[in-house]
């Protein structure tokens, strides 16, 4: 070869790793910036899902969802409550699961349908306030309220109180006046369906149905006890067929779970409070960063915007406020910037980080 193409190619090469190195440093720089900006803020502001085919990303409690749909506000037997919070949206499987799961309620005597809390963020991923699950569309929690006939106002929606099916003058027992067989067939109903992987009650709600259930014992192992659950349960789904990038949760053991995981929740050790050091400095908290999601939970940020009209499931009428697409400019540079990486890079199959466990999900 001779000296002056050598030369030439040299300078190219200088040139390309110049390029390779600029490009690199400005996603570093994106990269330590969104490491400042935790991911439920970023998730958090986001006010309609990506324009994308429906998909899964991550788990339960540490993903994101691409092709979001919303429940409608109103349908003729549900109704979606706190809609201040706009998280209405879900993998299509489970804002059909609801609009079944709601005229099946209506059947076994449940008012005149289902009251839907939160399901996920238009992009799922985690939240500023409450659930550390939620984040991949395959979550709802559904009050423990019938629907009444008459619609609920928009203001009523926000401030009815949740009523709790325990008596709390009690250690974890259910309040006998207000848990009715119909409250048991309901969260019965919602562990019959295959594509319904577990669901989320109180101890005390679950102990309640081991003593008195006498339909399939089987389906009350798919009904597990977490903290919290007694004004609301919880619908956790399996990942819908053909979800490449969705992981799934261990399967429940077998049998009713009327056993030592559930006397466990009697005993006082869930109830202890944390054991302090003296001389342990306080722990800051660490924040869920983009980082931590799987790596195409940035694209799924970045993505365009589907339309609200367009993203509401069936053909009810789309009632809420308007929203509009209001992201920092700042930190849609970042999600950008970490966006591009995630294209360069190629997602390996499994390359999805595996949760640790965790004992209250919700
Ligand atoms: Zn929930």
């Amino acid at each position: 070869m001779a000296l002056a193409t050598r030369g030439f190619l040299r300078q190219i090469g200088a040139a390309a790793l110049g390029l390779a190195i600029g490009s690199s440093l400005v996603v570093a720089d994106a990269a330590r910036a969104a490491d400042g900006t935790p991911a439920k803020q970023l998730f958090g502001k986001v006010q309609l899902p990506s324009n994308a085919a429906a998909a899964p990303i991550g788990f339960y409690a540490k993903g994101c969802m691409a092709g979001a749909v919303a429940i409608p506000t109103d349908g003729p037997t549900w109704q979606a409550m706190r809609l201040s919070r706009n998280r209405r949206w879900g993998n299509p499987a489970m804002i059909s699961l609801l609009e079944q799961f709601s005229q099946d309620a209506v059947r076994l005597g449940w008012g005149s349908g289902i009251l839907i809390g939160d399901i996920s963020q238009p992009r799922g991923g985690p939240m500023l306030t409450g659930h550390a699950s939620h984040q991949i569309g395959l979550d709802a929690d559904i009050w423990f309220q019938p629907k009444p006939a008459q619609p609920l106002s928009a203001e009523a929606r926000e401030d009815m109180p949740f009523v709790s099916m325990l008596d709390k003058s009690k250690f974890l027992t259910v309040n006998p006046k207000r848990w009715t067989g119909t409250h048991a067939n309901l969260v019965m109903q919602a562990a019959s369906y295959p594509q319904v992987e577990r669901v989320f009650v109180n101890p005390a709600i679950k102990k309640k149905l081991c003593e008195t259930w006498t339909g399939d014992r089987g389906l009350l192992g798919k009904v597990r006890p977490v903290y919290g659950h007694d004004e609301h349960f919880h619908i956790r789904m399996h990942c819908p067929p053909g979800a490449a990038n969705c992981k799934a949760q261990a399967a429940v053991t077998a049998g009713d779970g009327c056993d030592k995981s559930l006397a466990w929740w009697f005993s006082k050790e869930p109830w202890a409070k944390p054991v302090k050091k003296p001389d342990t400095k306080p722990v800051k908290p660490r924040f869920v960063m983009l980082s931590d999601l799987p790596r195409a939970c940035a694209a799924v940020l970045a993505a365009p915007a589907a339309s609200a009209r367009t993203a509401t499931f069936g053909a009810a009428a789309y009632s809420a406020a308007p929203v509009t697409q209001g992201s920092d400019a700042a930190i849609q540079q970042v999600i950008n910037a970490q966006a591009d990486q995630a294209q360069r890079d190629v997602l390996p199959a499994g390359n999805i980080p595996v949760p640790k466990a965790r004992p209250a999900v919700q």
